[in-house]
């Protein structure tokens, strides 16, 4: 089995452009002394929208690891798959994240949920997990509850995990478990018994993604109570490193954040925990590559910043239809979004300030930001137009793209 790194960083790139830029942050990391490694993710969503190919992404990531000599490893993770998709992406990932969110909930025929449930009872009564000082009481109908709702999950993840390997003829990728998108976050204890049925299914899970307490819109900050998040994530931490002691999962094992950019509250949180329990991570970004684009292009001005004030307007007009896919990770509210004529009336600095995602900044604006952020489906539809305006800027749109990741992300998470 191929073996994911402590430290990884999932770098997502709608239009294939950024390999270079992105890998260029994970590389000044490297030079610091953080061994973190490149995670290039797109998701089925993306690729359908865009209109690219699973080949794309590791053409992609091959040619930056090419041009700029990296020598660590790297990965190309087929992102928020499932059954139905997963077939394409076979051949050109290392990575799976099989997201069975859609299967919570579900119910299995009567046998197959009283035989897990048969495996759960063991712990009804007190359960400690070393590290953490509350101890939680389990019930049985608390038990019942759980296989109810995430036992079909994660028998959907075996079923998908069997089927890479299958295809593949080798167990040499990394598999990851998502339950992120979803309303309600799990809790440490369902956690706790996600991670027995995965190994009860025989799921090598590296990384696992579930969904932590607040919001993790697209783009911009988390949104909720950082101390709430704080306690859950470190219980979260000390669940995993029972589960591996005590379950056969891989002792690498580690959380992954999802709709991890942005999150500037919370990593320096996630980045203490994480030292204090000497953790692995891996934190998963993909738009905010995207919003770099644009910000770079309004920055290069002229013909690119009226190319940027266009996507503004046309996602404008276009909102219901381009928030539809992301109804549960975004908040908007169009009251507050500026007029397109407003926008058409700025100056580059004043695009990119109200962009760029620098907390405190008088002009950032986090719904504009978000707008653009679902807008990339406007980009697409201008083709050629879009991608060579992009080549025209790639300096400045470049250098955006590794500023961010390194100065705003990287930076924040391993306290640089
Ligand atoms: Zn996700």
């Amino acid at each position: 089995m191929k073996k994911i790194e402590k430290y990884s960083f999932g770098i997502g790139d709608r239009f294939t452009m950024q390999g270079e830029a992105q890998l260029r942050a994970i590389m000044q990391a490297n030079d610091l002394g953080i061994p973190l490694v490149p995670v290039w993710n797109k998701s089925n969503r993306e690729h359908q929208i865009v209109r690219t190919v699973p080949a794309d992404t590791w053409s992609e990531a091959a040619r930056a690891v090419g041009a700029l000599n990296y020598a660590g490893n790297w990965y190309v993770d087929a992102d928020h798959i499932n059954l139905s998709n997963v077939d394409a992406y076979i051949p050109h990932s290392n990575f799976f994240t099989l997201d069975v969110a859609d299967y919570i909930g579900r119910q299995g025929e009567a046998a197959g949920q009283t035989d897990m449930l048969r495996k759960l009872q063991p712990f009804t009564g007190e359960l400690n997990i070393p590290g953490i000082d509350e101890t939680f009481s389990i019930t049985e109908p608390q038990l019942e509850g759980i296989v109810n709702k995430f036992h079909m999950a994660v028998k959907e993840a075996a079923l998908i995990y069997r089927r890479i390997s299958a295809e593949r003829g080798n167990e040499d990728f990394i598999a990851e478990v998502s339950m992120d998108e979803v309303e309600e976050a799990q809790s440490p204890v369902e956690l706790f018994f996600i991670l027995l049925m995965i190994d009860h299914y025989g799921i090598p899970a590296q990384t696992i993604a579930p969904k932590f307490t607040g919001r993790f819109n697209k783009g911009v900050d988390y949104v909720g109570d950082v101390d709430q998040f704080r306690k859950e994530f470190e219980q979260d931490l000390l669940v995993i490193d029972h589960a591996v002691n005590i379950f056969n999962l891989p002792r690498n094992l580690k959380l992954s954040v999802h709709s991890g950019s942005d999150k500037f509250s919370i990593y320096p949180v996630i980045g203490e925990l994480i030292r204090k329990y000497d953790k692995g991570i891996h934190v998963k970004t993909a738009g905010t590559t995207w919003l770099e684009e644009v910000i770079g292009l309004a920055m290069a001005g002229g013909e690119a910043l009226a190319l940027a004030k266009s996507i503004y307007s046309s996602a404008f007009q276009r909102m219901d239809e381009l928030c539809g896919p992301y109804a549960t990770v975004i908040d908007i509210d169009k009251q507050k979004l500026p007029d397109p004529s407003e926008v058409d009336a700025w100056d580059s600095a004043r695009f990119a300030g109200t962009l760029r995602h620098i907390p405190g900044h008088t002009d950032y604006d986090p719904m504009f930001r978000q707008l653009i952020h679902v807008g990339y489906k406007v980009a697409a539809e201008m083709g050629t137009a879009y991608l060579e305006m992009l080549e025209k800027h790639k300096e400045i749109v470049g250098s955006q793209v590794t500023e961010n990741i390194f100065d705003r992300h990287i930076k924040r998470l391993f306290d640089l």
